[in-house]
């Protein structure tokens, strides 16, 4: 970061005799405007936003798994209730046509009884098992979206974990670059009267960040308006130390 053009060089932060106050003043400005820039960078980041919006995903894909495993699992339980009934059924089935085709039983009426009941199991197999079918062609969508899911996620991780280290390492950045301009502030602040100073602060929070501006040509730096041809005469017939304010904005004017 170079302080704006125009400001006097400060160097190594010894005050330089040749320097006015007010001067200085202005490079403690640019100095306050350069922070004020890269602290409003920090905050504005545009890894933070897209870091909000993964996450922002990743809740409504939280929700959504849980609500799809609740509905999957009601179905899983259907479905093992279903093959538990089919088993019973073809258990007996299989007893039933063991003691048929065995020999022992050889009542006409009995082994008609049997027949009967081994028909009517085979029909009640037949009906569970295409309600088992059902309750699996439920299960299918919900086990892909599942799956599906945990991919989307492993990936919305990877997003996160990568978003946050470059917000991480732009922080770093942005923090020595503030702490470097924090101490070229302080020394060029040291050259200042504190009551000048105290007055450049008050004006500074009040006017969007900006307490003193530049003479430029015939208009404010912090206003852009033009200054009239006699209030360009008297900023220009003030003595090299007095303080100046623009009549427009207020702020301190530097000549
Ligand atoms: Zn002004």
């Amino acid at each position: 970061m170079t302080s704006g053009e125009g400001a006097p060089e400060t160097g190594s932060g010894v005050p330089d005799a040749a320097v006015g106050p007010l001067a200085r003043l202005l490079d403690v400005q640019d100095h306050d405007t350069v922070v004020d820039q890269l602290r409003h960078r920090r905050a504005t980041l545009p890894e933070r936003a897209e870091l909000a919006d993964v996450d922002r995903r990743l809740g409504a894909l939280e929700a959504r798994t849980k609500e799809v495993r609740v509905e999957r699992d009601e179905f899983g339980d259907r479905q093992a209730a279903l093959e538990q009934q089919i088993g019973a059924s073809r258990g007996r089935r299989d007893t039933l046509e063991k003691r048929m085709y065995g020999g022992q039983v050889v009542a006409a009426r009995e082994l008609q009884a049997m027949n009967e009941e081994v028909k009517h199991l085979a029909r009640h197999i037949d009906e569970l098992e295409d309600r088992e079918i059902e309750v699996m062609e439920s299960l299918e969508p919900l086990d892909g979206e599942l799956q599906a899911g945990e991919v989307t996620r492993d990936a919305l991780d990877k997003d996160a974990q990568r978003l946050r280290a470059a917000i991480d390492t732009a922080e770093r950045a942005l923090d020595a670059e503030i702490a470097e301009q924090t101490r070229a502030r302080a020394a060029a602040a040291s050259g200042v009267r504190s009551e000048l100073l105290a007055r450049y602060e008050q004006l500074r929070s009040k006017l969007g960040g900006t307490g003193a501006a530049r003479l430029a040509g015939a208009s404010c730096s912090g206003c852009h308006l033009t200054l009239s041809s006699m209030e360009l005469d008297r900023v220009r017939k003030a003595p090299p130390d007095a303080v100046i304010t623009c009549e427009q904005c207020g702020r301190i004017l530097v000549h």
